[in-house]
């Protein structure tokens, strides 16, 4: 069932779209099957779930976690951490520099957007994402295994198709702006991460080149 899930997936996402099959409350078998059908990018969003994964599962996989992560759990991730999706914050920015570069490790991150209207969901407001992005650049030199690839957005949990797609625009329209302007320099500014189980193929048509896929894939989650 995963893997013929998977299939159907890749191939309906463009070539250049990277998946990420999110795995959070789902057990190692499962995670193996997506691994055998040729996974290797998995996103969790709970540090102690992945955790109590990481040594169980194959070295080769690329893990992003995508979920909110406090600043006293990123030494805990630094040392084999792909990219963190979640970044919102100066602080946990320089905190996982510092923990970067006591692993001697290069690790990508995105900035993550708060676009949906529910007021729940994390992320930066659109007008802080520019001067957060001058003051990382400002920052950089003392943090040179940092490497900023991107955004990150959830869109609002809802079948409103008009109101997700214009959500997904709007984050389209700022990465378009920041690669255009500031990233200008950094082709590693490559990455726009969004759309999920529900969403995915809106996003996608919306510019998305990298999508968290979870549910649809892995099946429900038993919370
Ligand atoms: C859980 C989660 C996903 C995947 O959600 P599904 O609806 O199960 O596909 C994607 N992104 C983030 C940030 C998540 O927390």
């Amino acid at each position: 069932m995963i893997q013929e899930r998977i299939n159907e997936v890749k191939a309906l996402l463009p070539k250049d779209v990277t998946l990420i099959v999110v795995t959070k409350n789902h057990g190692i078998e499962e995670i193996w099957e997506a691994y055998n059908a040729g996974i290797r990018d998995f996103g969790e969003n709970r540090v102690q779930e992945l955790m109590s994964k990481v040594n169980e599962l194959p070295q080769d996989i690329r893990w992003h976690l995508i979920g909110s992560l406090q600043r006293n759990k990123v030494k805990y991730i630094t040392p084999f951490i792909h990219s963190i999706q979640s970044v919102d914050s100066l602080a946990l920015y320089e905190e996982i520099a510092r923990r970067a570069r006591l692993a001697h490790r290069q690790i990508d991150f995105l900035l993550e957007l708060h676009i949906a209207q529910e007021t729940s969901k994390a992320g930066l407001p659109l007008i802080e994402v520019e001067p957060l992005i001058k003051t990382i650049m400002e920052r950089e030199k003392d943090a040179p295994y940092m490497r900023l690839r991107g955004l990150m957005t959830m869109a609002t949990n809802t079948n409103n198709e008009e109101e997700v797609r214009g959500e997904f625009r709007k984050a389209k329209e700022l990465f378009d702006y920041l690669r255009m302007g500031i990233m200008a320099h950094r082709p590693e500014f490559d990455t726009l991460s969004m759309g999920m189980s529900d969403d995915w193929n809106w996003a996608v048509e919306e510019g998305s080149n990298m999508v968290r896929i979870g549910s649809y894939i892995m099946g429900a989650r038993s919370y």
